[in-house]
């Protein structure tokens, strides 16, 4: 049997998945990954903007920089990769897909799919370019209109912002909390796109790893997860993901 063949199985056999993706999986969508070198988020370096100092010195220029990257990945469509993940999330209530992107295409796939939003295993550790919050209360709203003026919180007033993890800011809690539970619970872990060195991100597959479970993993380049994996597949995740996910 082949890798591809291996990996189907294991797919199927498997009692429990988290899946961890990252840039890569978007990419074949056009959405530029972080280290790419050209694109969106080199035109200005993301440390510069994408801060929480940032937002309170010139939230002007923060909400520029989003409403470009917004508008430009509005353009974009979830590929063959997204797809095959959505159908495996619907299909299975043992699968969580757990994303460190911010470009909501893992959700549109889901949408296409038939499903609803938010669904509550597809997890965002980096929150979403889609969702606007207030930078002082709780208060949220998806939103993925185009931004002509500083947005306010209809409750308090208070500057709005994108609904994405800054630089220095803490992830999540209840995504945290709910992917690292999946881990400790499940059988494989399917890790797509990733660098796999942003933490706490990284850590949740090897979670899977040290509770007794198998690593598979598409990218590609080699990462420091490799060593761990049971399956490597060097290429592109819109190409091999439909190849491993029959269902
Ligand atoms: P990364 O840019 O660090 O790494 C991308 C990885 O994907 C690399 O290992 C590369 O080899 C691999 N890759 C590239 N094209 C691929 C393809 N077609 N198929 C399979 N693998 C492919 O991205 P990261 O690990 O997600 O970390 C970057 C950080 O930046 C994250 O925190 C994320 O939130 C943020 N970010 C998000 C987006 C997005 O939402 N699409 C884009 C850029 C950065
Ligand atoms: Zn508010």
């Amino acid at each position: 049997m082949d890798e591809v063949q291996e990996l189907r199985e294991a797919i199927r056999r498997a009692r429990g998945i988290v899946v961890l993706t990252g840039a890569g999986v978007s990419a074949e969508s056009g959405v530029p990954t972080f280290r790419d070198g050209d694109g969106l988020w080199k035109q200005r370096r993301v440390e510069e903007v994408a801060t929480p100092g940032a937002f309170r010195e010139d939230p002007r220029m923060v909400w520029e920089w989003y409403d470009m990257r917004r508008r430009a990945i509005l353009q974009c469509a979830p590929n063959p990769g997204h797809h095959a993940l959505a159908r495996l999330l619907m299909a299975r209530e043992d699968v969580t897909l757990v994303t460190q992107n911010v470009d909501g295409l893992h959700d549109r796939a889901v949408m296409e799919a038939g499903g609803t939003l938010p669904h509550p295993r597809l997890l965002h550790l980096h929150g979403t370019l889609f969702v606007v919050r207030c930078s002082v209360c709780r208060w949220e709203e998806p939103n993925s209109e185009p931004i002509e003026d500083l947005p306010r919180c209809p409750r308090c007033d208070a500057l709005a912002r994108p609904g994405v993890v800054w630089f220095g800011e803490m992830l999540p809690e209840h995504a945290l909390e709910a992917a690292f539970d999946a881990a400790r619970v499940a059988d494989l872990a399917l890790v797509v796109g990733t660098s796999a060195v942003v933490h706490p991100a990284a850590s949740i597959p090897r979670v899977v790893v040290e509770s007794g479970g198998q690593l598979a993993e598409v990218n590609l380049d080699p990462t420091p997860l490799t060593p761990l994996a049971r399956w490597s597949l060097r290429g592109a995740s819109g190409e091999i993901l439909p190849q491993v996910i029959v269902e």
